[in-house]
């Protein structure tokens, strides 16, 4: 026998019993951007590899360690300079994001573009429960010179929590921190590097090496002597402004408003060097070790970074192959056929078909066995099919013009002629509406 050819490690194939839910969860979310504004982009699935390292900082974790580069030697145009750094599966959507509103100038058309995304990100990780090399996510970017109001880093959040609420997950939790302006960042990660200095034996070898090349991942390091180090800096929030506390305490103010809670966590950070000011997490403790249904925050910096206008932006995503691992256990029973169509004989097989498609022209989901079976294996295939009509075309509807309709809730069973075909499926649709 052939050798079978198996998934990728880290993938998944999601089954017709499964999509059904996906597709659940993806028009929910959809509602809901929807109604707080925002219109969908879809950007390809791989850029160039610059893109990534520019953005999310060429020490990020995602950039050193998780970046599935696509072999250059097909691809790349040896005599554009362009292509040069060959590509790369993107891993998160906000930089393609950003490039697409410089590259479309979607600044000169509107004040704000409140974007969302659904789809596939792809990260070279080890797989576990919960970690995936493919992986989707449902993200928004709320890009351009409106976006600078602490009301916005709010009204993100609360879009998130309300997707996760409309999804019916439970028990999770936002916790929220500001990285206070770009200056006070910069400034923050030199005087940290310093406080850092004298304690570096007592730091884990990641943690040493975070040290020069990425500072603030060392504050959310879950290794336990890092925490302690950590905590004996006694850190506070002395490196912000008087602007950015007071940012911070107007979206926490806005948060209140809407009725969202949240916790502070000054040890969250994120490892894309790009945020400032608000960061979040989303967390449920449904899912163990790999805890974050989603994260985001604002990046003043990124637009201009990428080569665009000088305009903030704020945004998120949830991954939701996690919202899946909390989401309560549903109904995940795929909607019935309204019709199957069972032929006795073969000329009736035709007429069978030919129905068929009238039915469907007509908008309800129908079907039938397409190779000739006992009446007993078509009622058979009938009943699992779960539709609460069944049509019968026996010799003596085929030579009366006529089909049985069988209600299979009722029991019952009628003639019709099979030119009222069109007016019975008038009446039912009018039932099901
Ligand atoms: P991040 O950009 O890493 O903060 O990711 C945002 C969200 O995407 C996370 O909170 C997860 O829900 C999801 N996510 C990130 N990486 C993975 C992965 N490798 N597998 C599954 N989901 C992921």
């Amino acid at each position: 026998m052939a050798e079978k050819i198996s998934i990728p490690r880290g993938t998944s194939d999601i089954l017709p019993a499964e999509s059904v839910v996906w597709q659940r969860v993806e028009e929910q979310a959809r509602g809901t951007l929807e109604r707080y504004g925002y219109r969908e982009i879809r950007t390809p699935l791989f850029e160039r590899t610059g893109l990534f390292a520019r953005s999310m900082g060429e020490t990020s974790d995602v950039v050193q360690k998780q970046m599935l580069n696509l072999s250059r030697t097909h691809l790349e145009d040896p005599s554009d300079p362009k292509e040069k750094e060959g590509f790369s599966l993107r891993p998160e959507g906000t930089a393609s994001i950003v490039r697409s509103y410089i590259e479309n100038n979607l600044d000169k058309q509107e004040n704000l573009s409140k974007l969302y995304y659904i789809g596939a990100m792809f990260r070279g990780e080890r797989p576990q429960k919960g970690r995936l090399r493919q992986f989707h996510q449902i993200g928004v970017e709320a890009i351009g010179p409106g976006s600078a109001s602490p009301l916005l880093d709010a009204e993100v959040m609360a879009l998130a929590v309300r997707i996760l609420n409309a999804l019916k997950l439970k028990d999770f939790e936002l916790r929220l921190n500001t990285l206070g302006s770009v200056q006070d960042k910069e400034s923050f990660s030199k005087t940290l590097r310093k406080m850092l200095q004298p304690h570096l034996k007592d730091l884990c070898p990641d943690c040493q090496q975070r040290v020069e090349r990425n500072v603030f991942r060392v504050l959310d390091c879950k290794n336990k002597t890092c925490r302690a180090t950590v905590d004996k800096l006694g850190l506070g929030d002395k490196h912000l402004s008087a602007e950015s506390r007071e940012y911070f305490t107007k979206v926490k103010e806005a948060l209140e408003l809407l009725g969202i809670s949240y916790v502070e966590d000054p040890r969250l950070v994120r490892g894309l060097d790009y945020y400032n000011h608000t960061v979040f997490e989303i967390t449920s403790p449904s899912l163990g070790s790999q805890d974050a249904l989603g994260a985001g925050g604002r990046y003043n910096n990124l637009v201009r970074q990428l080569g665009g206008p000088d305009v903030d932006a704020v945004g998120f995503a949830l991954g939701i192959e996690r919202i899946l691992l909390a989401m309560p256990a549903a109904d995940n029973a795929p909607r019935p056929l309204d019709v199957f169509v069972i032929a006795l004989k073969e000329d009736a097989q035709r007429t069978a078909f030919e129905m068929l498609d009238v039915l469907r022209r007509g908008g309800l989901r129908a079907d039938m066995s397409y190779r000739p079976a006992s009446v007993k294996s078509q009622m058979r295939q009938a009943d699992k099919s779960g539709a609460p009509h069944v049509f019968i075309l026996g010799e003596d509807e085929i030579q009366n013009g006529t089909v049985t309709v069988k209600d299979m809730r009722e029991g019952t069973q009628i003639q019709e002629k099979q030119d009222h075909i069109g007016q019975w499926l008038v009446k039912v649709k009018e039932r099901q509406s």
